[in-house]
């Protein structure tokens, strides 16, 4: 393992350890740890930013969106609890770096991304880097994406005011969605929500977050500059 990959991880684990006792462990998954530290954080930042890749914090990656803390989307991830067969909905694709953290973990990670620039530079990334099983697509999440409901699993990267009830119909019985919720640029927290096998929901606050709002409206980007 390269050095700063190395070190990465170290503050991931320490960060998780001084975080027990909102987190309610120790230490994450072995499985998710071991993919934070195959999946190359550099092929997603910006090149002007290559060389912070692979500190534990968040980075601009363009229109006013960043890539999230390394220690959050393993803690993300962790709470999703993936199984191999699982099929997973992201809203907010990002650079795809989260997606492709998902992908190794599940069978299939569908991913939604308002701006559609950003959608596409993902979706190329991930198929240069080879991640095969990701479908990116551009445009509102807020209403989910049913064409491929119900999920095992759906994790929101962008701060919603509350938990969208078409999240909440679109997760199987025995489904998470981990999804921070709190106001724009105010005090947010990030919720595990699972759905029990009788379709009943339970909710419980994990800690504090600091992540870009979510757009709570259904309605695409202009679809003539989406190109
Ligand atoms: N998961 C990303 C980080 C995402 S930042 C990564 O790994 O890089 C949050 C993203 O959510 C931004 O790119 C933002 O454009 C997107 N977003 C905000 N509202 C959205 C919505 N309603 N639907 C889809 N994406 C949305």
């Amino acid at each position: 393992m390269k050095a700063q990959v190395r070190r990465m991880i170290a503050d991931i684990e320490s960060e998780v350890r001084y975080t027990r006792n909102a987190i309610g462990k120790d230490r994450l998954s072995a499985d998710v740890m071991r993919v934070m530290a195959e999946v190359p954080r550099d092929a997603f930042v910006p090149d002007a930013l290559k060389s912070m890749a692979f500190e534990n914090g968040p980075l601009p990656i363009g229109h006013d969106q960043t890539i999230s803390q390394p220690y959050i989307v393993a803690l993300m991830t962790d709470l999703l609890q993936l199984d191999k067969d699982d099929v997973v909905l992201e809203i907010g694709t990002g650079s795809g770096y989260q997606a492709a953290i998902l992908s190794r973990l599940c069978k299939k990670v569908y991913s939604v991304e308002y701006v559609p620039e950003l959608s596409h530079a993902a979706a190329l990334r991930l198929q240069q880097l080879g991640y095969d099983n990701i479908e990116v697509r551009a445009g509102s999440g807020y209403g989910g994406w049913a064409e491929h409901a119900p999920y095992d699993a759906i994790i929101v990267t962008a701060a919603a005011t509350h938990i969208p009830e078409a999240l909440l119909q679109q997760l199987k019985p025995g489904g998470r969605l981990v999804i921070p919720v709190g106001g724009p640029y105010s005090y947010q927290e990030l919720v595990l929500v699972t759905r029990d096998e009788q379709g009943k929901t339970h909710s419980r606050n994990i800690l504090g977050v600091a992540f870009v709002p979510l757009r709570e409206s259904a309605t695409p980007y202009d679809s003539e500059t989406a190109g």
